[in-house]
C-alpha cells in the first residue's frame, strides 16, 4: 500500500431503474433465474474514501436520506467491498469511508450496491491497488448481484442473478420522475409475495424468462413513447399486494400522462416516464402536491458507472485512471 495520510478518493455511483424485470420460477437453492434490462439514473451516492491516522481497519459513517437506517458495522456493503478488495489485492485493509446515500435506503433502486461499487473504485485508487476493469468487475459480482452494473452504468442487459452485464445500445436521454416511500420493502419479503402470488394463479414462469425485442428496438430508436409502452416489472403485483397505497402514485401518473410507470427492482419507488423536461416537471409537481408520495425527485438516464470526480490527493501514478 502506498497511499499516505490525508489522501482521499471521491467516486460517485448511480442509482438504477429496471426498464425490465422478468422473473423465473424459485429454485432449489432459493434463486429466481431473472433477466432484466437496467437503466443508470443521474442520482448518485458519493463514497469519500480516505486514509486513516490508526492506518488499520475498514471504518464508515453514512448521511443523507436514510442514513440512520442503514448498518455502519461489517454488513454495510461498502465496507465488504473494501475488504474483499483489500484481501484479493493483498493489502492492508485501512480506510476510512464517507458515504452520503442520495438512492433510497431499500427502494429498489440497488443504492447499497452503488456504494459497494464506488467503495471498489476508490480503494482501488486509494491504495493502489491496480486491478484491472474485470478483476473489478468479478469483485462485483461476488458481492451482490447489481454491483457489477454500479459499475458500468449506462443500459445494461442483466442475466443470471443480475450480476452478468451486457451493454445496451440507448440513443438519447429519458427523464425520468421517481416516486419515493417512506419507508422501504425488504427485497426477501417481495420475492416471497411474488412467490406466493404466482403458486395461488397456479401460473408456471418462464425457465429462462427473456426480455422483449419491443424493448431493444424503443432503447435503439430513443424513443420515450416505445419505451413507455413496453415499461415491465414480474414483482409488481406483489410489491402493489404488499403496499397497496402504492396505486395511488400510478393512478395519478396515468392521470398525467406518464408515458410508463413502474415499480423499480423490488421497490417500492415507482418510477414514471416523461416524454421530456417539461412533462417530467408537471409530473413531479402534481405527485408533490397530491402527498401521495414521501418525496420526489427527477432525473435523467442513461448515465455512467462509478467514476472518480475529484481526489484531494490523486495519486500521480495513475492520472489516466482519473475518470475510469
Ligand atoms: P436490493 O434490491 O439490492 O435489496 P435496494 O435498493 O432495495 O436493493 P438498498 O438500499 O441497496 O436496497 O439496501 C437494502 C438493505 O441493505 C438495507 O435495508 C440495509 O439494511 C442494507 N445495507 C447494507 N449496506 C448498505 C448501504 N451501503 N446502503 C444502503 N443499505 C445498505
Amino acid at each position: 500500500m502506498t497511499s499516505k495520510l490525508g489522501e482521499r478518493v471521491v467516486v460517485h455511483a448511480p442509482a438504477k431503474v429496471n426498464l425490465e424485470l422478468r422473473v423465473g420460477p424459485l429454485q432449489d437453492d432459493g434463486y429466481h433465474p431473472l433477466v432484466s434490462v437496467f437503466q443508470a439514473v443521474s442520482l448518485f451516492e458519493e463514497v469519500v474514501a480516505s486514509t486513516t491516522a490508526s492506518g488499520t481497519g475498514i471504518s464508515v459513517t453514512v448521511r443523507g436520506p436514510g442514513a440512520a437506517q442503514v448498518p455502519t458495522d461489517g454488513s454495510n456493503l461498502a465496507v465488504r467491498a473494501a475488504r474483499l478488495l483489500a484481501e484479493r489485492a493483498g493489502v492492508e485493509p485501512a480506510a476510512h469511508l464517507s458515504l452520503r446515500k442520495a438512492a433510497p435506503v431499500a427502494g429498489g433502486m440497488a443504492g447499497g450496491s452503488a456504494d459497494a461499487a464506488a467503495t471498489l473504485l476508490a480503494c482501488d485508487l486509494l491504495w493502489d491497488a491496480g486491478l484491472s476493469r474485470e478483476e473489478l468487475l468479478a469483485l462485483a459480482a461476488e458481492l451482490g448481484s447489481d454491483v457489477p452494473f454500479a459499475l458500468v452504468g449506462g443500459t445494461a442487459l442483466g442475466t443470471g442473478r443480475g450480476d452478468r452485464v451486457t451493454p445496451v445500445l440507448a440513443r438519447g436521454e429519458f427523464h425520468w420522475v421517481l416516486a419515493l416511500a417512506e419507508t422501504g420493502l425488504s427485497t426477501p419479503a417481495v420475492y416471497a409475495e411474488h412467490d406466493r402470488l404466482v403458486a395461488a394463479a397456479a401460473a408456471v414462469p418462464d425457465l429462462e424468462p427473456r426480455v422483449s425485442d419491443d424493448l431493444a428496438a424503443a432503447l435503439l430508436a430513443g424513443d420515450p413513447v416505445s419505451l413507455g409502452a413496453c415499461l415491465s416489472n414480474d414483482l409488481q403485483a406483489a410489491a402493489l399486494s404488499l403496499r397497496p397505497e402504492l396505486r395511488a402514485v400510478v393512478r395519478l401518473g396515468e392521470e398525467h400522462g406518464a408515458l410508463g410507470i413502474l415499480l423499480s427492482g423490488s421497490g417500492p419507488t415507482v418510477a414514471l416516464l416523461a416524454s421530456g423536461s417539461d412533462q417530467a416537471l408537471e409530473l413531479a409537481v402534481a405527485l408533490t402536491a397530491s402527498g401521495v408520495a414521501a418525496d420526489v425527485r427527477r432525473v435523467t438516464g442513461p448515465v455512467p458507472g462509478a467514476r472518480q470526480v475529484e481526489s484531494a490527493a490523486v495519486s500521480p501514478l495513475h492520472p489516466s485512471r482519473r475518470g475510469r
